[in-house]
């Protein structure tokens, strides 16, 4: 199956087609089609992932899968969730994201944070029924980068059990353990359930 990714993301291209490339789904980055990113105005994540996948699905005239994430980190009640990709404000930069939580944070002593994937497919722009699955990845905010793989706050975010941040990683491992790794994983049983 043929299916555009509403995502200009390059690293989140990668990480999605690992997954699905084996299963005969091809995936093709929305930018490869001419596709602008669409606004994301809304609070919710899966209104986010719904208005990017119809918006892709419409213009390229195909199945779309949109992914919408975010960190979630507690000390701040959860931002900055849905405005993660522009928390340092425009342009969307990485590097100044990762300064101002690691500012803002401080010496907090509460470090808790979860990324939030939430993935959804349609199968064409007005699908009454899109198949919506969620992921969650719990961690820690370090007090400086560490590793240099991955994307995002990657370098930032610790999982205490294996001693590493996420971009000290490898992509196989990233994505079993992973949000977008296990929303993935459950939109694919879903759509294989479909009849
Ligand atoms: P969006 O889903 O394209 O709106 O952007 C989500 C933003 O959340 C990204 O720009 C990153 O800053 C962050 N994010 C989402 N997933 C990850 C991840 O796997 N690692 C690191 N940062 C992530």
């Amino acid at each position: 199956m043929k299916l555009v990714l509403a995502s200009n993301n390059v690293k989140k291209l990668a990480e999605l087609d690992a997954i699905l490339a084996p299963l005969g789904w091809q995936l093709i980055a929305q930018g490869d089609l001419g596709i602008p990113e669409v606004e994301e105005p809304h609070g919710t994540f899966v209104e986010n992932a719904l208005a990017k996948a119809r918006h892709a699905s419409q213009i390229a005239g195909l199945p779309a899968l949109a992914d919408d994430s975010g960190l979630c980190v507690d000390a701040f009640g959860g931002a900055p969730g849905v405005w993660s990709a522009r928390y340092a404000g425009e342009p969307k930069s990485d590097a100044r994201n990762n300064e101002k939580l690691l500012r803002e944070l401080g010496g907090n002593r509460q470090r808790t944070a979860h990324f939030v994937s939430v993935i959804v497919f349609v199968r064409h722009p007005d699908d009454p029924q899109p198949i919506i699955a969620e992921g969650e990845w719990h961690g820690e905010i370090l007090s400086a980068a560490r590793g240099d793989d991955g994307f995002g706050y990657d370098p930032l975010f610790y999982i205490r059990e294996l001693d590493k941040s996420a971009a000290e990683l490898d992509a196989a491992e990233k994505n079993r353990r992973s949000h977008r790794g296990q929303a993935l994983a459950r939109l694919v049983e879903r759509l294989q359930a479909r009849r």
